[in-house]
């Protein structure tokens, strides 16, 4: 199995002011591109050939096939869940429902999960998830880590390493992630709870 990149249903300056064209051509055409090179490059001849990106981030060990698995994974979810002009401001349907019940609110669920991404320490992600049960978590995960490992669906992942948003807002990483918000496409989230 070969690893591919993840096809942008946008263009690369489409989403200016949030994401800068230079952070997309940095974050997806450098970062994410030596991530799915190392991951080629790594599993031929390990017990992971053949398995799916998935597979590998929920079994193998800590080491470099799972790091690199790991941000493959959660850079697909990151780059996948934009829109320049998202159809809606807020999730509908189950998930904005099942938000409204493991959270209170919309708005307090993306002041916990703000307070996720800010709390986290060092390069890692803040990710929405679902267990068996459909009840909702948020969760903070170190470098390439996801809710995949523990058994959860991944829904909605933001990206707090400082390649994420550095060249844009330098140290401002609360801006940066308040900011997300304005490009979540929720029709897409919504199809992954
Ligand atoms: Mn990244």
């Amino acid at each position: 199995m070969t690893y591919e990149m993840p096809k942008l249903p946008y263009a690369t300056n489409a989403l200016e002011p949030v994401i800068s064209q230079q952070t997309i051509d940095f974050h997806y055409g450098k970062h994410l591109q030596a991530y799915v090179n190392n991951l080629n490059s790594m599993v031929p001849g390990t017990e992971f050939e053949g398995k799916t990106v998935e597979q590998i981030v929920a079994s193998a060990p800590d080491g470099g096939i799972f790091n690199n698995a790991g941000q493959v994974l959660n850079h697909t979810l990151y780059f996948l869940q934009f829109s320049p002009k998202p159809a809606k401001s807020e999730p509908l349907g189950k998930l904005g429902e099942a938000i409204k019940r493991d959270f209170g609110s919309f708005e307090n669920f993306k002041s916990e999960f703000n307070a996720a991404a800010g709390a986290l320490f060092g390069s890692g992600w803040a990710w929405l998830s679902a267990d068996k049960e459909g009840k909702l978590h948020i969760t903070k995960e170190a470098n390439g880590g996801n809710p995949v490992r523990a058994g959860l669906k991944p829904i909605l992942g933001f990206d707090v390493w400082e390649h994420a948003y550095y060249l844009d807002y330098q140290n401002r990483r609360a801006d940066h992630v308040k900011a997300l918000w304005d490009i979540v496409d929720w029709d897409v989230v919504e199809t992954r709870y």
